[in-house]
């Protein structure tokens, strides 16, 4: 059984729709505000009770991520332009957990569906989850899919399904809502 790691429904959805035997595995600390969290753990909720799939929730503290992001970039997180470093520290520390949680809890097989995102470093996540995977002992799943394509069919699965889209990727860094950000810098 495969222990898929999900940022999100739509992006969820070109996988399980081909593969039923996995757990799906929500654990992304990263997104900002906790009612944007809820939100899209609903949506996969959805999903799985549409396609009788399992759901594990991971532990939501966006704190916790904030720190390992300051910790392991220079400067502040919110000068890194998106899909650079801080994207890529973000990718380590939710893949270390998810193979982590696979190994701890029986799994064999773990995969992310950041892989699966055309706005993503795909070659940086697939090379990060093989090293993973020989680290803990796993095997680290790829897919073929074009991206392209996988993007168009999630649009269309999202819609069928009357599915909420975000509009940004998730964390405060990057989400457009100025109040967001505003609120950020007075806590510096
Ligand atoms: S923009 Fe997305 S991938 Fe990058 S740090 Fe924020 S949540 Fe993570």
């Amino acid at each position: 059984m495969l222990f898929l790691h999900v940022c999100c429904a739509p992006c969820a959805l070109p996988i399980v729709e081909k593969n039923k035997d996995l757990i799906l595995y929500f654990f992304n600390p990263n997104i900002y505000p906790e009612e944007e969290y809820s939100k899209r753990l609903k949506e996969l909720e959805k999903v799985a009770l549409i396609l009788n799939l399992k759901i594990h929730p991971g532990e939501y503290n966006h704190s916790q991520w904030l720190s390992f992001i300051k910790k392991e970039l220079p400067g502040k997180p919110q000068d890194y332009k998106e899909n650079k470093e801080r994207c890529l520290v973000c990718f380590k520390f939710r893949l270390e957990q998810t193979a982590l949680f696979a190994k701890t809890h029986g799994f064999n097989e773990f995969a992310t569906t950041l892989s699966l995102s055309r706005y993503k470093d795909v070659k940086f996540i697939n090379e990060y989850g093989g090293l993973l995977a020989k680290k803990y002992g796993l095997r680290y799943k790829t897919f073929s899919f074009d991206l392209e394509k996988n993007h168009q069919r999630s649009l269309e699965l999202s819609k069928k399904l009357n599915l909420y889209r975000q509009k940004y990727c998730g964390c405060e860094f990057s989400n457009p809502n100025k109040m967001t950000y505003k609120k950020l810098k007075k806590s510096e």
